[in-house]
């Protein structure tokens, strides 16, 4: 397999034992971006200078002996709303073109201390919103198993460029299934953490409550070590947890001998396509064969997720979006108008429809009179959705699910439609509404476009979530497919 196909941990040996230079597989990674990226469409900047530098400067040190360490010379993408130290963040929003903050994400704090190499900044639905990547101000991404259908979204440019090779591993942000159901249309493995393992500071903020950073690999033990990498209690964002980090490596051992299966039924009714129904029954049923316990289980509340967050979410983004008002970041309108003018003719010509549209639903349910009605309300049935979940996890280790209901859609298919749209986060938001942690990782093919598997883990459980997926990844070979480009 190409060097620019292949998952971290196996580079990694390579580096260490010398087979390659970093150089050579930063090389690689760089001339499969330029040859794929005209048809995917996954970056919005590259970092190919840089990159090298970076590169030529790991080299000397492993060749004065120094051990490797994970992710150290393994080239990454980062999703463009983590804000990265003097390169353009723009969130895919005509608002922050040209912005370049002046400070990096701690989780890009992270990656640089490990000695990572970032080949760009990828494409999303601008803010965040969206999820196909076709709300992106600037292109929209493709999938690279079927360039007439989308990535998801939002995270999109994050998991086309590593299913087409066009970097190794990416992160991305999920606070609605952005990182999870991308993942899923792009045959690649993506986790939602659980909210505060990993820091939200120097991440764009949409919606607060909801936001968390993750990553997305080619397979689950390089899922398990790049959380390994980004996790951690941070001073700077208040929300983020302060408990020590497993070694999630440790779990990476296939055996679910008496591992007890929760598989919720309200999860496969909203929709689901039948081949990717049969694809997770398929995949639960090898778990059982290796000795997990499987069981039905009920989250009557899971289908009020979709609602519940589609008052929660635009009523954060509504606040947080607030700042941007052409006086500090970004985009300030060029015509010559007064204050109140200003702000108007600055967010009508920086942000696109679907932010728009967001905004006004937020400060609608925000508002005085309606906030009981809608915020409130919401707010209450958010704790229903988790109790449900909390009495899931009485009875079960983990929680097994389609991602999505379908696989990749076409292009344009869905713009039209909002509420088809949305219906493809419908296995995921509840997941975000409850705090908890997820990933989805590869289980099969529709009309050859992968399907994705979602396990669902108890607060702080990402350790049982990747024994789970490694000891299926272990029985199966999709994770070692690659997309036809
Ligand atoms: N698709 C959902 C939305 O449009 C979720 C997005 C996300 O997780 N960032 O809001």
């Amino acid at each position: 397999m190409e060097l620019y196909n292949r998952p971290a941990h196996e580079l990694q040996r390579l580096l260490q034992r010398k087979d390659i230079s970093c150089r050579e597989l930063t090389e690689s990674v760089l001339r499969r971006a330029d040859a794929v990226d005209s048809s995917v469409c996954a970056y919005l900047t590259r970092l190919n200078d840089q990159a090298l530098e970076q590169a030529d400067a790991i080299d000397e040190r492993i060749a004065a002996g120094e051990a490797i360490t994970p992710f150290m010379g393994i080239p990454l993408a980062l999703k463009d709303n983590l804000c990265t130290d003097g390169i353009e963040t723009t969130c895919a929003s005509r608002i922050l073109k040209g912005f370049r903050p002046p400070y990096d994400a701690t989780v890009v704090h992270k990656l640089r201390k490990t000695n990572a190499i970032f080949v760009g900044k990828t494409n999303l639905d601008e803010f965040a919103m969206g999820s196909s990547t076709e709300n992106s101000a600037f292109f929209p991404t493709r999938n690279p198993w079927n360039t007439s259908t989308v990535p998801g979204g939002s995270s999109g440019g994050s998991t086309a460029a590593v299913a087409a090779g066009a970097a190794i591993a990416a992160l991305g942000s999920d606070t609605g299934g952005s990182i999870r159901q991308p993942a899923s249309f792009c045959g690649v493995v993506g986790m939602k953490p659980t909210y505060g393992r990993v820091s939200r500071y120097g991440l764009i903020a949409f919606a607060s409550s909801l936001d968390q950073i993750g990553p997305i690999t080619h397979d689950v033990t390089d899922c398990a070590h790049l959380l390994n990498v980004i996790s951690g209690h941070d001073p700077m964002d208040s929300t983020s947890i302060d408990q020590p980090v497993p070694d999630y490596g440790a779990f990476l051992i296939p055996e679910v001998k008496g591992l007890r299966v929760g598989v919720p039924r309200e999860f496969f009714a909203q929709g689901v396509e039948p081949p990717v129904a049969d694809a997770v029954w398929k995949a639960i049923r090898l778990l059982e064969e290796k000795g997990a316990v499987v069981e039905e289980c009920s989250t009557p509340c899971a289908e009020y997720g979709l609602p519940v967050y589609y008052i929660i979410a635009p009523a954060e983004a509504s606040s947080n979006l607030a700042r941007y008002d052409g006086v500090q970041y970004g985009h300030r309108t060029a015509e010559d108008v007064d204050v109140v003018g200003l702000y108007q003719k600055t967010r009508k010509e920086g942000f696109g429809h679907e932010v728009k549209h967001r905004i006004m639903l937020g400060t609608y349910a925000l508002s005085s009179g309606y906030y009981d009605a809608y915020y409130l309300k919401a707010s209450r049935v958010r704790t229903l959705i988790k109790q449900d979940f909390e009495r899931a996890f009485q009875k079960h280790d983990v929680l097994i699910c389609p991602t999505c209901p379908t696989v990749a859609f076409t292009l344009g298919e869905k713009t039209g439609d909002p509420l088809q749209m949305k219906l493809s986060d419908v296995c995921t938001i509840p997941v975000n509404i409850a705090g908890l942690p997820g990933i989805s990782l590869p289980c099969g093919f529709h009309e050859g476009l992968p399907i994705g598997l979602q396990i669902i883990g108890k607060p702080l459980d990402e350790g049982t979530i990747f024994r789970t997926a490694y000891a299926y990844e272990q029985a199966t070979e999709w994770h070692s497919q690659r997309a036809p480009l």
